[in-house]
């Protein structure tokens, strides 16, 4: 099973990410954990990416296509994948796709996790409080929405003109929106 997981920040992906792949048994990607492991590390990569992602801006397309050729090569990602966080741009939409089509791959699904703008807005200063993020602040949080509206979703369009997109309400409790993706794959 090869999947994308597409919404706002706040809407629960990641949340979401854990059981979706513990159910198909497939490695979860969550570009957003990738790149705070790499600023911890102080790598090459995290060092030119922190400064973006502490703005609340996005990560330039060239790394993250860079990154993602790299680690979608590897052979525990043969059985399937779950890319949460990825992609975020339509360049980064068509880098995928060419390089999903040189590895012979094909996605099965699209997940686009729907919620209004106040509940994430609630969802994330209450986060905030507690994940120790350096981007969970009002400030920052309000750029990464303005960001996710004018850059990443246009590939509601992009997918959706591919027959790809599933959409899914985001607003109920974690085990029911779980059972919602499930059924959006039947
Ligand atoms: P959220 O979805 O809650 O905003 P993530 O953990 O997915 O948070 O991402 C955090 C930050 O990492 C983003 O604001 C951005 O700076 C960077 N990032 C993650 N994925 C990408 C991507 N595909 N392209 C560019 N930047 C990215």
């Amino acid at each position: 099973m090869k999947l994308v997981l597409l919404g706002p920040p706040g809407v629960g992906k990641g949340t979401q990410a854990v059981n979706v792949k513990e159910h198909f048994n497939i490695v979860h990607l969550s570009t957003g954990d990738i790149l705070r492991s790499e600023v911890k590390a102080e790598t090459d990569l995290g060092k030119q990416a922190k400064s973006f992602m502490d703005a609340g801006k996005l990560v330039p397309d060239e790394l993250l296509l860079q990154m993602m050729d790299a680690r979608l090569r590897k052979p525990d990602c043969d059985p399937g994948y779950l890319l949460d966080g990825f992609p975020r741009t339509i360049p980064q939409a068509d880098g995928l796709e060419q390089l999903l089509e040189a590895m012979g791959h094909k996605l099965d699904a699209v997940i686009s996790i729907t919620a209004n703008e106040e509940e994430l807005i609630n969802r994330l200063v209450l986060r905030g409080k507690t994940s120790g993020r350096s981007d969970d602040t009002p400030e920052v949080i309000r750029q990464r929405l303005e960001v996710y509206r004018r850059q990443t979703e246009p590939l509601l369009d992009f997918y959706s003109s591919r027959k790809q997109l599933k959409e899914v309400d985001g607003i109920g409790d974690i085990p029911e929106i779980t059972e919602r993706i499930l059924e959006v794959l039947k």
